[in-house]
């Protein structure tokens, strides 16, 4: 990293939004969760636009009853389309509370614990800002120092004329793959959100090896979500592996306090 912008990133950190990951990771994140949200609403418009829902009562339901089990151990609200596109093996979540999956994903997710894997982990990316650091990275490294004093300071007309700006900039960033950290972190969050929810966290590791056993058969050009900037296959089922132990502890706690989600 160039050091006028370590220099610049500490000075923003100083000043105004550095906050801490769940994983205990220092985080930049300049954009208010309202603004994020606001975002991350028009992009799913926009997606509902461009795709077709599944017609399929069946697995609406189906998708739906995972979402909802899974959701409801986070709270807040959520609303989940289920998009038909059997070619995508793929789904992601946006601030706002809005999830999308791809009908390509149930190939590739075969039964209700690794439907939530995929799930736990879209949210987690939520839950933990990650698209809001995505955003506070491409901009700090467009603009520069300038721009980034204006927006840490009181708000003036500038400020609100660069917020203003933002709202394009940021559409496009909203859906930038995640790196790799960040990856990695929903993948251990979202362990824990099935797991509270009631769904198998041995079915985790199982999932990630389907995903890319599916995308390399189907050819995927753009390889999904999960897979673009991931860790190898192995890296990732080893730290899920290290983490199965206390994740099975919180699976059978709410086993025991009833959560046993059953949808087909
Ligand atoms: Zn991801």
């Amino acid at each position: 990293m160039p050091r006028l912008l370590t220099t610049l990133l500490i000075a923003l950190c100083v000043t105004t939004a550095c906050t801490t990951s769940s994983l205990g990771r220092k985080q930049l994140k300049l954009f208010p969760e309202g603004q994020m949200a606001q975002m991350g609403v028009q992009a799913f418009t926009e997606m509902q636009k461009q795709t077709p829902a599944s017609k399929s009562s069946r697995e609406n339901r189906y998708v739906n009853c995972v979402a909802d089990s899974v959701t409801a151990v986070v709270g807040g609200e959520w609303e989940v389309t289920l998009f038909e596109d059997d070619e995508q093996i793929n789904a992601f979540a946006l601030p706002g509370g809005k999830i999308g999956v791809y009908t390509g994903l149930l190939k590739a997710a075969t039964n209700q614990h690794q439907l939530a894997t995929v799930i736990g982990h879209e949210i987690a990316h939520v839950l933990e800002g990650h698209g809001n650091e995505r955003v506070s990275q491409g901009f700090v490294a467009q603009t520069g120092f300038q721009v980034a004093t204006v927006l840490a300071g009181d708000p003036t007309p500038a400020k609100q004329q660069l917020l203003g700006l933002l709202g394009l900039g940021t559409q496009v960033g909203i859906l930038l793959p995640f790196g790799r950290t960040q990856e990695s972190e929903s993948d251990l969050i979202g362990l824990d959100i099935m797991a509270h929810a009631g769904f198998d966290p041995r079915e985790a590791p199982k999932l990630w090896v389907n995903m890319q056993t599916k995308a390399q058969e189907s050819g995927q050009q753009a390889p999904p979500e999960f897979l673009s900037t991931h860790p190898s296959g192995e890296t990732r089922i080893r730290m899920l592996n290290n983490r199965m132990p206390s994740a099975m502890n919180i699976y059978q706690q709410a086993q025991a306090s009833g959560k046993r989600p059953n949808c087909r």
